[in-house]
């Protein structure tokens, strides 16, 4: 997808701190970390969001979570633990329309969501 930010990182068009770039899968660190991990996962090809139906082709999200667990392991919180989430439409904020998996730790993170 010739605008999309994060199809750019994956080409390397854009600078990005990259912690893994497999065949299928890119992980780099997030621009605004909420904690001191702070990784997102992504599919190397275009896939919108965790509703578009090319997710759920190829073993993609099967891939994004190996990827995130090998990298919760390079980070050294596999053993503190770790957070893996996906946003999906404005009620949870999701801004960047290319498929991520947000990988967060490295210190206690709380309850899972603010409660109001
Ligand atoms: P979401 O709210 O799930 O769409 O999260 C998008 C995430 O992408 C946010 O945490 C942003 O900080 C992050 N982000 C946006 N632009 C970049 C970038 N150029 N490099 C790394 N992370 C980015
Ligand atoms: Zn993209």
């Amino acid at each position: 997808m010739t605008d999309c930010i994060f199809c750019k990182i994956v080409q390397g068009d854009i600078p990005s701190q990259i912690v893994y770039n497999g065949a299928n899968v890119t992980a780099f660190r997030d621009i605004n970390p909420a904690a001191p991990v702070h990784i997102l996962i992504v599919p190397n090809r275009h896939i919108d969001h965790i509703r578009d139906p090319r997710a759920f082709e190829d073993d993609v999200l099967k891939e994004m979570f190996q990827v995130a667990n090998q990298v919760a392991e390079m980070e050294g919180i596999a053993e503190s633990g770790y957070r893996l989430l996906f946003n999906y439409g404005p009620d949870a904020n999701l801004v960047v329309p290319h498929l991520h998996l947000h990988l967060l730790g490295g210190r206690p993170l709380g309850p899972m969501i603010a409660r109001s």
